[in-house]
C-alpha cells in the first residue's frame, strides 16, 4: 500500500553515459516530458544531463492512471471555444501522430483498445453528444453508443467511443524512454535534486516537473498549480468487466481493467476539492473511501485492494501545457501543466521542447507559449 502498482515493474536495464562539464541542455524531471525531450535532445545531436531527484518514472509518470489519451485536458468542444476551432483542431491531430509515435516506441507498454466517455446524466450526455458531433464534423475516428457493452452496460446515459486511444503501463514506457535516451549519451542522475536551475552548468535547461518541483522556478509557481490524484487497484478479478479505460463525470471517475484482471480505478477529486490542491502526495480516508465503494460497485464484489497510492499533477488555468521559454529568464524553458491529462501530451510537449531548442518551429509552440499568461 502506498506505492504505484505500476512501479513494481522490472526496470529495464540501461547504460551510464557519463558527462562531466557543461552540456548544452540539462533537464530538471524523470518523467514522461523529462525522458522524451531528452532523447530527442540526444537524436538532434546535443548533450544532455537529466536530473531527477528520485527514480525515473516515479512522480506523476509512474502514479496515474495508465490513460493514453489524443487532445487536451478540456473537452473538444470547450477547446473549440476557448482555443479557436481550427488551434483546437491542430492540437488534436498533433497529439494522435504523437500517439502513434508512442506506440512504436513503447511496445507492449502500450495497447490501443479504444477508451469510453461516459455520460453519468443526462446533462453529461448532452455535453458528450456535441463532443461526439464536434468530433466527427472535424474528421476524428469516434463513435456514438448508446450503452457500452461489459460491466458498465445499463448504468450510464450513452458514451463517447473514442477510436484509436490506448492503455499504457506508463512507468514501463516511460523507463525504456530514459533507456533509449541513455543509449544515445543522455547522463542520466537519480537521486540527484536540483535546488537552484541557474546553477546547472548548461547552455540551456529544460523544466520538466509538471505538478511537482513548485517554486523552483518561482514565476511558474501561479501558473501551474499543484494537484494531487488518488488511485486504487484491486486483485485480479476473474473476468473481464471492462476491456479499455472508462471515464465518466468529466473525467472525474476514471477506470479499466489491466490485463491481469486487476480494476485500477482513480479520481474522486471533486469530493474534497480545494484539500486536493496540494503537493502533498499522500492518500486520504475521505477520497479513499469513495474510490472503495465504486470500484466495488463495478466489480459487483467485495474486491480485495491491493494498491493505494497518490500522484501530484500540474493544473494550468486555461487546461493547456506551457512549452517554450520561461518568460524574463534566458536560459531557462518549461515543459509541464498538462491538467491531468500527461501521457501523450506530456511526451508531444518533451518532443516539442527539444524541437525548440533544436531551433525547428512547430505551429503547437504559439499556442503553448508560457507568455501567453504575462
Ligand atoms: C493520480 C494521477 C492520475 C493521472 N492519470 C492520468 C491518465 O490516466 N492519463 C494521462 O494522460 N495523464 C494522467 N495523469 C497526468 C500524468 O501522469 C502527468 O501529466 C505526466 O505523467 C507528467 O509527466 P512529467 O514528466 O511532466 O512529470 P512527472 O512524471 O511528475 O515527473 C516530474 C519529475 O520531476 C522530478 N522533480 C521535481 N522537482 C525536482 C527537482 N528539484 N530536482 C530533481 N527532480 C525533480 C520529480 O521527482 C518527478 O519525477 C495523472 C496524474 C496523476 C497524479
Amino acid at each position: 500500500m502506498g506505492s504505484p502498482y505500476w512501479l513494481e515493474d522490472v526496470v529495464p536495464p540501461r547504460p551510464q553515459a557519463t558527462r562531466d562539464g557543461r552540456v548544452d541542455v540539462a533537464i530538471v524531471g524523470g518523467g514522461v516530458t523529462g525522458c522524451a525531450a531528452a532523447l530527442r535532445l540526444a537524436e538532434g545531436g546535443l548533450s544532455v544531463r537529466l536530473h531527477e531527484q528520485r527514480g525515473i518514472a516515479e512522480g506523476a509518470s509512474g502514479r496515474n492512471g495508465g490513460f493514453a489519451l489524443r487532445g487536451g485536458a478540456a473537452s473538444y468542444p470547450v477547446a473549440r471555444e476557448t482555443y479557436g476551432a481550427e488551434e483546437s483542431g491542430e492540437l488534436w491531430r498533433w497529439t494522435e501522430a504523437a500517439l502513434d509515435r508512442l506506440a512504436g516506441l513503447a511496445g507492449d507498454a502500450l495497447r490501443r483498445p479504444g477508451s469510453y466517455r461516459l455520460a453519468a446524466d443526462e446533462e453529461e450526455r448532452e455535453a458528450i453528444r456535441s463532443e461526439y458531433e464536434a468530433l466527427r464534423e472535424d474528421g476524428f475516428a469516434v463513435e456514438w453508443l448508446e450503452d457500452v457493452p461489459g460491466g458498465a452496460a445499463g448504468k450510464f446515459h450513452g458514451a463517447l467511443h473514442h477510436i484509436g486511444d490506448g492503455s499504457i503501463q506508463p512507468a514501463r514506457f516511460v523507463r525504456r524512454l530514459a533507456a533509449r535516451a541513455a543509449e544515445a549519451g543522455v547522463d542520466i542522475r537519480e537521486h540527484d535534486l536540483v535546488e537552484d536551475v541557474e546553477a546547472l552548468d548548461a547552455d540551456a535547461v529544460v523544466v520538466a516537473t509538471d505538478g511537482y518541483g513548485h517554486g523552483l522556478v518561482p514565476e511558474l509557481a501561479d501558473l501551474v498549480w499543484p494537484t494531487r490524484g488518488q488511485v486504487i487497484a484491486s486483485e485480479p478479478l476473474g473476468r473481464v468487466l471492462y476491456d479499455r479505460p472508462h471515464y465518466a463525470r468529466q473525467g472525474f471517475d476514471y477506470w479499466q481493467q489491466l490485463p491481469d484482471g486487476r480494476i485500477l480505478l482513480g479520481g474522486f477529486r471533486d469530493v474534497s476539492i480545494m484539500d486536493e490542491l496540494t503537493d502533498v502526495e499522500e492518500t486520504t480516508p475521505t477520497i479513499q473511501s469513495s474510490l472503495e465503494s465504486f470500484l466495488w460497485e463495478l466489480a459487483g464484489e467485495r474486491v480485495p485492494i491491493t494498491h493505494r497510492w497518490a500522484g501530484i499533477f500540474g493544473l494550468t488555468q486555461d487546461m493547456l501545457p506551457l512549452v517554450g521559454r520561461v518568460p524574463g529568464r534566458e536560459r531557462i524553458w518549461v515543459a509541464g501543466g498538462y491538467s491531468g491529462h500527461g501521457n501523450v501530451l506530456g511526451f508531444a510537449c518533451g518532443e516539442l521542447v527539444a524541437d525548440a531548442l533544436l531551433g525547428r518551429d512547430t505551429p503547437q509552440l504559439a499556442l503553448l507559449d508560457p507568455a501567453r499568461f504575462a
